[in-house]
């Protein structure tokens, strides 16, 4: 079984719509997919409908959260969408994203580039708004060559001249939501140092014991040596270990499938989870 947990859609910061996306991942051989936007589930409904014979979908959303002033984000998988608390708490955080990218578009202004809300949100198109979208605003404005040009001190990288803090949920407060709308947490890129600060290992401890489910090993942000550390600390704790691609589409070069989740953990997962279950598309596995 090749399973990718962890992909993007325009339902968030991905080029690719639900469905696109969805038919994609069958073309490149996968048994299963995660789809995970950007704390939302709006792409879920599209993607269900779309989905091909011998695909099965996960739902799922990556969660916004900061911890002693670090960024971090989190896996949710097959949770209740319509539980009230997750949902107020995801919302919360999406309603917030319009005028963080406001704010950072009025920074970009005030250091002259002259990049304005409606190229952004054009950009973005039906997508929750964030970064990755001015970041390819600053492409097209000729200001930097790739978007990862863009998440750098100068520009847009936490810290930044023109990053802006937006609400983030507190991980402790996360799990407890997962948790309660029945779904399994994973601690995404947990290692990802180029995207700014990453928390401790005593910190990936303590959410162990609050409660998390998992950290994602496999990724094109960790090193071989990083996958062997986390590997180690996963054992340590009594963690999962999962792999995926966090694919965005043409945003980024990752592809679908590029890094995969033991089918042993998958089945974990799908275990553990009371709030959603997985879906075949119609006819498949
Ligand atoms: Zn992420
Ligand atoms: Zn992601």
């Amino acid at each position: 079984m090749r399973i990718d947990l962890h992909t993007h859609s325009t339902a968030s910061d991905g080029t690719d719509t639900p469905a696109e996306l969805v038919r994609k991942a069958a073309a490149a051989g996968l048994d299963a997919v995660a789809l995970t936007d950007h704390d939302t589930t709006r792409g879920h409904a599209e993607a269900l409908s779309a989905l091909p014979a011998g695909l099965t979908l996960v739902t799922g959303a990556e969660l916004s959260c900061r911890l002693d002033g670090i960024s971090m984000h989190m896996l949710a998988y097959l949770f209740d969408p319509a539980e009230p608390a997750f949902l107020a708490e995801r919302e919360l955080v999406r309603d917030d994203r319009v005028p963080r990218a406001q704010g950072m578009i009025a920074r970009l202004n005030e250091l002259g580039v002259p990049i304005t809300w409606e190229q952004v949100a054009r950009i973005a198109g039906d997508g929750s708004v964030g970064r990755p979208h001015i970041a390819s605003a600053l492409v097209e404005l000729g200001v930097v060559p790739t978007v990862n040009d863009a998440f750098t001190p100068q520009w847009l990288a936490d810290g930044g001249r023109a990053h802006m803090p937006k609400h983030e949920t507190d991980p402790f407060e996360a799990l407890r939501l997962v948790r309660n709308a029945g779904g399994v947490a994973v601690f995404a890129h947990p290692a990802a140092s180029k995207r700014g600060r990453t928390v401790p290992e005593s910190a990936i401890a303590e959410l162990a014991v609050a409660g998390l489910d998992g950290i994602e090993v496999d990724h094109m942000d960790h090193d071989p040596d990083t996958r062997a550390r986390l590997r180690g600390l996963a054992k340590e704790l009594g963690l999962l270990t999962t792999g995926s691609s966090d694919y965005h589409g043409s945003r980024k070069t990752c592809v679908l499938g590029e890094f995969l989740t033991d089918p042993e953990v998958y089945g974990e997962i799908t275990r553990r989870a009371t709030g959603a279950f997985p879906v075949p598309g119609a006819g498949g596995a």
